[in-house]
């Protein structure tokens, strides 16, 4: 089986360059250039793919001022898009996952008490996570004022306004638990990410992430490149591309261990991403969006969201004294069955669950 799906992912080509920066992974000079991307109207870029450890990343990187402010109107741009119904949906969502990861955790006979979690987002998955874990004292890193002032006044977390490339010294060896959902491919530099996670875990702590399938992830801007010679559109700051092998090489060099590492959802590969060259699979051919514009707009038309957190976990599976039933309706969910080898580059996203040394 595992030899028929080797098959499946097709070779990313480019012609071979000298880099601006090397890469952030290995350090190699070369690399294969195989799209070139508008950020918004922010700042063009070129993707390239590490001749060594196969890592593809944003040649130049983003400054940390041209991010934040990407990303600002991207959250900006998505808050205008859905409704509070569609945003409640998400949060309970997002809290029925921390729900089956905290169970995860207890099948392993792992209980955290103190946990990090960079870039939040709503804050829920950790507040599912603490159903599990009542006593578990949260922590969450943001570089968006939006979602810290969320995280705090929502759910009282602790908050730290950073982001995560820079080490922060109270953090070291304070944390049992860090967790990076849908985090480091944003990320400038992962390599001083990935060593900052290691200090703040205390020894045997856990780093749990999940992250796009890099190569699955990168296929709409190369399909732009090969097929329409043109830039693509970033929107939303991936920089990073991670190869599955390359990924846990890289984790396992920075003082880690593997206990659970996987790729999950293959309806995306069954679509054609990764695979197949189809105009409908590109990334739209870039339009140099106007970030000043949506970010003036925020001021306008933006209503303070109305949500009230006991609200909505007013569920009828959600049950403090019957546990098990949250427990079970949540797996049921979102286990995913079809469970595949991340070396394979296939499928939408990887999980990890790695042990510090
Ligand atoms: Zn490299």
């Amino acid at each position: 089986m595992e030899n028929l799906l080797r098959l499946i992912p097709a070779d990313i080509r480019g012609d071979l360059i000298e880099r601006e920066e090397t890469c952030r992974v290995c350090n190699e000079k070369t690399g294969e250039q195989i799209a070139v991307v508008d950020y918004w109207d922010i700042k063009t870029s070129r993707l390239i793919k590490c001749s060594n450890c196969n890592h593809i990343q944003l040649d130049p990187m983003l400054t940390d001022s041209e991010t934040s402010k990407g990303c600002n109107a991207f959250y900006i741009e998505q808050l205008l898009g859905s409704g509070n119904e569609e945003e409640r949906i998400n949060f309970v969502r997002n809290f029925r996952r921390g729900v089956v990861f905290g169970y995860s955790l207890k099948r392993k006979k792992i209980s955290p008490h103190s946990v990090l979690e960079l870039g939040p987002g709503s804050g829920y998955f950790c507040a599912g996570l603490k159903f599990v874990f009542p006593d578990i004292e949260i922590t969450v890193l943001d570089i968006n004022i939006n979602v810290i002032n969320f995280n705090k006044e929502h759910h009282n977390y602790k908050i730290i306004h950073d982001i995560p490339d820079y080490l922060i010294p109270e953090c070291i060896n304070r944390f049992d638990l860090v967790i990076a959902r849908d985090i480091i491919e944003h990320v400038s530099d992962i390599s001083k990410v990935i060593k900052n996670v290691n200090k703040y875990l205390t020894p045997n702590g856990y780093f749990h992430f999940i992250t796009p399938n890099g190569h699955e992830d990168v296929w709409k801007h190369y399909l732009t490149s090969k097929l329409t010679d043109s830039p693509s559109e970033l929107l939303i700051n991936h920089v990073n591309y991670y190869d599955g092998k390359g990924l846990k090489k890289f984790l396992v060099q920075e003082g880690f261990i593997p206990v659970k590492y996987y790729t999950y959802k293959i309806k995306t590969t069954l679509r054609g991403s990764g695979w197949k060259k189809n105009q409908k699979l590109m990334s739209p051919v870039s339009m140099r969006k106007n970030a000043d514009l949506l970010i003036k707009r925020q001021d306008m038309e933006m209503s303070d969201i109305e949500l009230k957190k006991e609200k909505i976990l007013d569920k009828w599976y959600i049950q403090n004294k019957a546990k098990w039933i949250t427990y079970l309706f949540s797996i049921y969910q979102h286990i995913s069955i079809f469970r595949i080898n991340p070396e394979l580059n296939i499928g939408h996203e990887i999980y990890g669950l790695f042990k510090k040394k």
